[in-house]
């Protein structure tokens, strides 16, 4: 249920958003700081990263956060409305935002930065009903592809410092280089067959197809609809059979579904080791490695590495 508060400003976006609002050519912001709010902290990371010091961002989801549920709190829709340039993920990820981002795109720069994946390269899994999968971020040359499109857009919005955009730009790109190299060689520290990723929910299928991980998770690719009975019974099923040596809990999803997985398997004669804390929807706490987008893929890499290799 929004807040009565938040219920009444959102009424205001909606009676302003009657009709299909036109997109009003934007003046080109010049000498001013560029306000952004970013969804999720990967968004907003590279944001600051392709902004420097032009922008100031503000990002709506801390740690911990899970985007598929989150809905945009009065603060939110406040920041969302001063702002000049609003990035989010899209591909239905911030599923209950999606009529906040569509009311508020006449008045100011709105960029789904998931969009900018080539459909040929997105994945369409069965069970998510018609929709692409939006977890592009954890194949990291797909990831380029929301940097460049932040880069194009703030460089639209304020081509006074295209320049700036394109050069900060050009050197976080050479650093996810270096970041997808690195996550090919700690992957291929494990051989083949040992890499199955088991996690709470379906986030690492791009991963998966990037770095030659089969990946199962308990929930589907959205958390909004809890896993069953049934669903835990199988995945049990399949950890005691390939005798999987470990299976790993995410910072935005209670651990409680992956720890009844465990006791499932236990059922079954076998014991799988509960792996360290991956960082899926939502990066670590500002100030730490993990708060970072690079630092967060470093993070998972490693813990993945070190829960499987042994
Ligand atoms: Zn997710």
């Amino acid at each position: 249920m929004a807040k009565p508060a938040a219920a009444l400003v959102l009424l205001v976006l909606l009676a302003v958003g009657c009709g299909p609002v036109e997109a009003t050519t934007l003046r080109p912001l010049d000498g001013e700081t560029v306000h952004v709010v970013a969804t999720v902290g990967m968004v907003g990371d590279a944001v600051q990263r392709v902004g420097g010091e032009r922008v100031a961002v503000e990002t709506l989801m801390g740690p911990g956060i899970d985007p598929h549920v989150y809905k945009a709190s009065e603060g939110d829709l406040r920041r969302l409305e001063r702002a000049d340039v609003v990035f989010y993920v899209g591909l239905h990820l911030e599923a209950r935002m999606a009529e906040v981002f569509e009311r508020i795109g006449g008045a100011r720069t709105t960029r789904a930065v998931g969009e900018a994946v080539p459909e040929a390269d997105r994945l369409a899994p069965p069970d998510f009903a018609g929709n692409y999968d939006p977890h592009i971020w954890f194949d990291v040359e797909l990831w380029r592809h929301a940097v460049t499109a932040i880069r194009d857009t703030l460089a639209e919005r304020d081509p006074g410092s295209a320049s700036l955009y394109r050069r900060n730009a050009a050197a976080y790109l050479d650093e996810l280089d270096e970041l997808d190299a690195y996550v090919q060689r700690r992957a291929s520290e494990i051989p083949r067959e040992r890499r199955v990723l088991i996690t709470a929910h379906d986030a690492f299928n791009y991963f998966g197809r990037a770095y030659g991980f089969d990946v199962r998770g308990l929930q589907g690719i959205s958390t909004a609809a809890e896993a069953g009975a049934g669903d835990v019974q199988e995945l049990a099923s399949f950890i005691a059979e390939r005798r999987i040596p470990a299976l790993f809990v995410e910072s935005s999803v209670s651990p409680r579904a992956i720890e009844a997985v465990r006791e499932a398997v236990r059922a079954r004669g076998f014991d799988v080791r509960r792996g360290g804390e991956l960082f899926a929807d939502a990066m670590g706490e500002a100030g730490t490695p993990e708060g970072t987008y690079v630092g967060m893929v470093r993070h998972n890499i490693d813990v993945i590495v070190e829960g499987l290799g042994r």
